[in-house]
């Protein structure tokens, strides 16, 4: 039985442009964020609107590939793609971009990317501690110059704030969905708690945004009380780990819960890193949100033993019964760590891991499911 208040996720990103339009005329400028490190608080203290852009499909692929070599991640070059092709209507909708030096292929990419659309690159330390964070503030402030010179509003203190109180709220939210997922009988599947944390992506106003996930959360609490389930019975309980899924990526997702596994939590960028630490909502809003963000344990972070802590958290909360680490092809960053994260989960936690290496395309689909049932069967 699937919760009644999902529908309304499911038509949200279709809804955006429809939303934002009258803010366009009005005046408002839209920022295309290809990363959870871009403070989308900033975006909307400007006045602005932050859209993702991140590309998620394959059909873009081929355009970007006449310019990137073929043997890059699929995100990268699809985000690239949907550039270069006019056949994504949020990018089309973006007056301006906003890039972060994370991995070597996205921050190399966003160099071509500045020549489609004015573009702002902010330089990520690949640390954390003091020195590192008083720079990423710096980084913060000059993204905050950026955006009030191109949107021409000032971004307060108290404005900043505000908003970093309601993505805060979001956050919390998002998590309250998800802790549903941790007990015995999950009233949500990965795929569905995929698309409500995506929705967070496509929504003019995150304040409805909150509202709709307050009805979710209590909507699934009254199912989960009532022992109603979205899952069938005797799903295995999988943690997923890795590169970000969504729609159109969202193949190892799928084929797991079609072969009769749910993903109880996605330790990935769509998932669980996007909303599970929150800002500092008092004192200095600019170092809120470079200390919160700083924290977010990305393979590009060396030494990244923050995803380890997350998933030993998620282990102890969500008692997944196997792990799957997902890399996309030519990801370097998460196919180093995941010899480190399998190590890591079978000696603290008995737990085995299915690493799968690939693509946005359908070619590995069958061979993929093979190797999951087979994985699944072990457990
Ligand atoms: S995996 Fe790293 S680079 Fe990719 S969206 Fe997440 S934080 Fe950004
Ligand atoms: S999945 Fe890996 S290679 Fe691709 S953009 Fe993210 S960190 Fe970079």
């Amino acid at each position: 039985m699937r919760a009644a208040s999902l529908e309304r996720f499911d038509g949200l990103a279709d809804r955006f442009l429809a939303d934002i339009e009258p803010l366009k005329e009005a005046g408002a400028l839209v920022v295309g964020i290809y990363c959870t490190y871009a403070p989308r608080e900033l975006v909307s203290a400007a006045g602005a609107l932050p859209v993702g852009l991140c590309g998620k499909k394959q059909a873009p692929i081929p355009a970007a590939e006449k310019t990137l070599p073929a043997n890059l991640c699929p995100l990268i070059k699809s985000s690239y793609g949907y550039a270069i092709t006019g056949t994504c209507p949020y990018f089309a909708a973006a007056d301006l971009l906003v890039g972060e030096t994370t991995c070597d292929g996205k921050k190399k990419m966003y160099e071509f990317l500045g020549a489609v659309k004015p573009m702002h690159i902010m330089h990520l330390p690949f640390a954390t501690g003091a020195a590192q964070e008083a720079y990423w503030t710096q980084e913060m402030r000059r993204f905050k110059e950026f955006l009030e010179s191109a949107t021409g509003n000032r971004i307060t203190e108290d404005g900043l704030r505000e908003e970093i109180r309601v993505q805060n709220e979001v956050r919390r939210l998002l998590a309250r969905v998800l802790k549903l997922s941790s007990g015995a009988c999950s009233p949500l599947s990965g795929l569905d708690m995929m698309a409500v944390s995506e929705a967070k992506s496509y929504v003019a106003d995150p304040r409805a945004y909150a509202a709709m996930l307050r009805d979710l959360a209590a909507e699934l609490e009254a199912m989960a009380r009532a022992g109603q389930s979205g899952v069938a019975t005797g799903a295995r309980r999988i943690l997923l780990t890795g590169c970000p899924v969504g729609r159109g990526s969202e193949k190892v997702v799928r084929l797991l819960e079609e072969s009769g596994a749910v993903v109880v939590a996605a330790e990935n960028c769509s998932g669980v890193k996007s909303f599970d630490l929150l800002a500092d909502e008092s004192g200095d809003p600019l170092v809120a949100l470079a200390r919160r963000t700083l924290c977010i344990p990305c393979s590009v972070m060396t030494p990244n033993a923050g995803r380890l802590s997350l998933l030993d958290r998620l282990t102890e909360e969500y008692r997944p019964e196997g792990v799957v680490d997902l890399t996309w092809q030519c990801c370097h960053t998460y196919n180093v760590e995941s010899p480190m994260v399998q190590g890591h989960m079978l000696g603290k936690h008995g737990l085995r891991t299915l690493h799968i290496e690939t693509d946005y395309s359908e070619a590995d689909t069958e061979q993929l499911r093979t190797r999951i049932e087979a994985f699944l069967e072990l457990l």
